[in-house]
């Protein structure tokens, strides 16, 4: 039978010892401490976030982003121009908010990481294992019905130029009727359960503000992530420690901590760029369902898909063409977002003193918006094949796309002072390998000349998978912590 989160057990406030610590439970760490409790370790899991079941919230809602985001979705990685992205903020992390999108990581992407980071031991051979068993542990498949009919348009669209695009499957759990509903496998459906049955002890509502080292143990200084939620600040002391607060924060901590060898230097994004399309006929519909569709015709540097459609996405993808946001309220059924994402552009880290989170740029030359450019003509080129008769890019002053012939008022190069770029995938601020000239761990995500400190979470993904990154982050959470065990 499934796990469900009601299996979940909350530890007491008060100072605790444990042979393992794993900060942070998004998919890097919920994986990663349900390997080590099954395997008998002492494990406590500490989580910034509350623990909130997967339906406490309507999925894609505003009451989602309020509960389960950091700052409730609104962060913005500053540059030109700027980047905004989002992050999960609960037990379960970024997997509770998540589409549920699964991509092994392409075999070009593990042997570029390995010529230029010295990544060993993550052949697609060696990987395949870990893949395979994080897709049984969380029900990857397809689905067993239609897609929406937005994703669908996008797919012929593709399929009308001869353009490569796929069904993406997800980590979905369906009902043996063959209905399309199904339940999201999230970490608090499948591993956190699972590590608190094998006896780990779940912290929520806690955030490790710092690490020291003393007499051959790590000390987390503990604080209280919001007010009423535990007394006071205390202590977990712990012979291992896995960090895994995501892509931005995992760095936040170390470098409050002291650690500092090329931590945060080398933050990767799949910067994104959005069109709103109109279709004379209905495509959308309430509680549409996830999008299942990707162009793959020009991976791994651009990729294409449909985005959450709901109203409140519409007017927000509608921004920069603010006289027609009022038309998303009466429209909204022959409306659908899409996107193009990238992988270019790089961006850093940092910690500000006197400030919890952390200062996050980010930077696109010229050629990363040239390429960004091309994703966006090429989008609309295959939306306008599905039969899109407007299309509305992220682009302010961008003049309304409606045939063949306007493609050509597209810019060549996404203006700095007028697009809108969004993220909801950070990876590569701790980057695993043997070449300590560019890593902070090595290839099993040991924090260099920092014993028993490991790093299990999408920070150590040496660079942009092309794809969503999730599969990649619990394969390698789980190689790393299986590899451990073998050498305890
Ligand atoms: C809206 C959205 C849609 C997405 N869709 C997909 C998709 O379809 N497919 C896909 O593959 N990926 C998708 N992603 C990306 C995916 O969710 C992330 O890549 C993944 O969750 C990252 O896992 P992680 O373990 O590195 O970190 P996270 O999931 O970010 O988890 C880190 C956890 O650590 C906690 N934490 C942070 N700091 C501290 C601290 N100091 N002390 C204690 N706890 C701390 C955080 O609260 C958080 O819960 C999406 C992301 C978003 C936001």
């Amino acid at each position: 039978m499934a796990a469900t989160s009601t299996d979940v057990v909350v530890e007491p406030p008060g100072d605790v010892r444990c042979d393992v610590a794993v900060i942070g439970s998004g998919p890097g760490g919920a994986v990663t401490a349900c390997t080590l409790a099954e395997a008998g370790r002492d494990v406590v899991l500490l989580e910034e976030g509350p623990l909130l079941a997967l339906e406490a919230t309507p999925a894609f809602s505003a009451q989602e982003m309020r509960a389960k985001y950091r700052n409730g979705g609104i962060t913005v990685a500053l540059g030109s121009p700027g980047v905004n992205y989002a992050e999960g903020r609960c037990v379960g992390g970024g997997s509770e908010v998540n589409s549920g999108l699964y991509h092994r990581t392409p075999h070009d992407v593990l042997d570029r990481w390995r010529l230029r980071f010295g990544l060993e031991h993550a052949s697609p051979d060696e990987m395949a294992p870990h893949f395979a068993a994080c897709e049984e542990d969380v029900s990857v498949s397809k689905l067993p019905g239609p897609a929406p009919a937005a994703s669908l348009r996008l797919h012929e669209g593709a399929g009308r130029l001869g353009w490569s695009s796929i069904e993406v499957p997800r980590w979905y759990r369906y009902a043996p009727d063959g209905s399309s509903d199904g339940v999201k496998q999230s970490m608090t459906r499948t591993y956190v359960p699972r590590a608190t049955g094998a006896g780990c002890r779940l912290l929520p509502d806690t955030r490790v503000a710092r690490l020291g080292h003393d007499a051959g143990r790590w000390t987390l200084r503990c604080e209280p992530a919001r007010p009423g939620a535990r007394a006071s600040s205390f202590t977990v002391r712990a012979r291992t420690v896995f960090v895994a607060a995501g892509a931005f924060q995992t760095p936040a901590l170390l470098l409050r901590s002291g650690i500092k060898h090329n931590v945060g230097r080398s933050l990767h994004l799949h910067p994104t760029v959005k069109v709103v399309a109109r279709f004379d006929d209905v495509v959308n519909a309430p509680g549409m369902g996830v999008p299942v569709h990707q162009v793959k015709e020009f991976a791994p540097h651009l990729s294409f898909g449909c985005s959450i459609s709901q109203p409140p996405h519409l007017a927000l993808a509608m921004t920069d063409h603010p006289e027609r946001i009022s038309d998303v309220h009466e429209d909204w059924p022959h409306l659908a977002v899409y996107y193009a994402m990238s992988d270019g552009g790089v961006g850093r880290v940092r910690t500000v003193p006197g400030f919890r989170d952390p200062l996050v740029s980010f930077a696109l030359d010229d050629s990363d918006l040239t390429l960004l450019a091309d994703g966006l003509a090429k989008l609309c080129r295959c939306l306008l094949a599905a039969g899109a008769t407007v299309l509305w890019p992220s682009v302010r002053g961008c003049p309304p796309i409606r045939s063949e012939a306007d493609l050509a008022l597209l810019p060549a190069i996404l203006p700095r002072d007028r697009t809108s770029l969004m993220t909801i995938h950070a990876f590569s601020t701790c980057p695993m390998g043997q070449d300590r000239g560019r890593t902070v761990a090595d290839s099993f995500g040991r924090v260099h000349e920092a014993s028993g400190l490991h790093i299990a979470d999408a920070s150590l993904l040496c660079g942009p998978p092309g794809v969503n990154p999730q599969g990649s982050i619990m394969a390698f959470a789980r190689r790393n912590a299986l590899a451990f065990l073998d050498r305890a």
